[in-house]
């Protein structure tokens, strides 16, 4: 919970990717911060935690996917914290690597039932987990709120710090926390482009305003959502995304995941590839980690340490 230390950027290399070179983006590398969690998740819950623990609040719980990377970060930063974790896991979903790293970091985990999920946002549902689980904070899926936003600023921070003129700056969105964050706190002068993980959001514009307003934040930037990189919805793959994943991986020496990081990579390959964005614009992607959730893929080597080949530090 101290001041941000300096954050790893990265420039890929020259090596063509299915053909368009690449070599005008730079990458946030939030997937290199070390932790055991490491990405943009750590930076939504510091004052999430810091909240609670000066109310006195000694456990917490929120709601995820079998592979959620926000349930994996709570429960690594959670034992960092002596905080007691309570997971609420959909039901049906069968056990995971993510979900036996949540438990040895000490989470407990409760599966429940599709239809009870659907109560997670119910007032009355959330306090017959508090009966069962005893007082507890409860966070949002995915952790999106004011405090969230507040702690993605510091990631604008270290890219303001920078001092580099940048374009364009990317980012995965899922509730849009993490962009909010970044348009309230980047240096004008840029242009920030949000692209989704899920098909047919069309209400996330208006979502990220709203929890703009609720951080009492405004956007210093111009920002937008890239709608069409979803490439099937939330966490599935396309031919094209895979393709481009293995490509992208043979040529740079960096990790990408299905579920946010490669589609936000792909929306780059693509605007470049049809031009509707210069190979002479500076761009800066930011590499949101979520590497643990490679281990759901079997086409995928599930390691999330970084491959051998070409790029250079910055
Ligand atoms: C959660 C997550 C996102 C999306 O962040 P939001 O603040 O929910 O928009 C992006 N990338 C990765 C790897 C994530 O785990």
């Amino acid at each position: 919970m101290h001041a941000t230390p300096e954050l790893p950027f990265y420039r890929l290399n020259q090596l063509p990717v299915l053909g368009q070179a690449m070599g005008n983006i730079t990458v946030l590398r939030l997937d290199q911060l070390g932790g055991n969690a490491p990405g943009n998740k750590v930076f939504k819950l510091r004052y999430n935690l810091q909240k609670l623990q000066q109310s006195g609040e000694s456990r917490v719980l929120s709601f995820g996917g079998a592979w959620s990377n926000h349930l994996h970060a709570l429960a690594a930063v959670g034992a960092e914290h002596g905080l007691e974790t309570i997971g609420v896991v959909r039901g049906g979903e069968v056990q995971t690597a993510m979900l036996d790293d949540a438990r040895r970091w000490g989470m407990q985990i409760v599966k429940i039932t599709r239809s009870d999920y659907k109560r997670r946002h119910e007032v009355e549902f959330q306090r017959e987990l508090a009966q069962r689980f005893g007082p507890c904070a409860i966070l949002p899926e995915g952790g999106a709120n004011a405090e969230a936003v507040r702690g993605c600023m510091h990631i604008a921070d270290a890219i303001n710090a920078r001092g580099e003129k940048f374009d364009r700056v990317l980012v995965p969105v899922g509730s849009g926390a993490t962009l909010a964050g970044l348009a309230a706190g980047l240096a004008p002068g840029t242009v920030l482009h949000g692209v989704s993980a899920l098909r047919g959001a069309s209400d996330l514009g208006a979502t990220i305003s709203s929890i703009l307003k609720d951080a009492a934040q405004a956007a210093r930037v111009d920002w937008s959502i890239l709608h069409d990189f979803h490439c099937g919805g939330f966490a599935r793959v396309n031919r094209e995304l895979r393709d481009f994943l293995l490509a992208f991986e043979a040529a740079q020496s960096i990790r990408l995941e299905p579920v946010y990081t490669a589609k936000m990579f792909y929306a780059a390959y693509r605007m470049l590839c049809e031009q509707h964005w210069a190979d002479t614009e500076e761009l800066l992607l930011v590499h949101t980690g979520g590497l643990q959730g490679r281990r759901g893929y079997p086409w995928l080597d599930g390691s999330a340490e970084s491959g051998q080949s070409g790029g250079t530090t910055k």
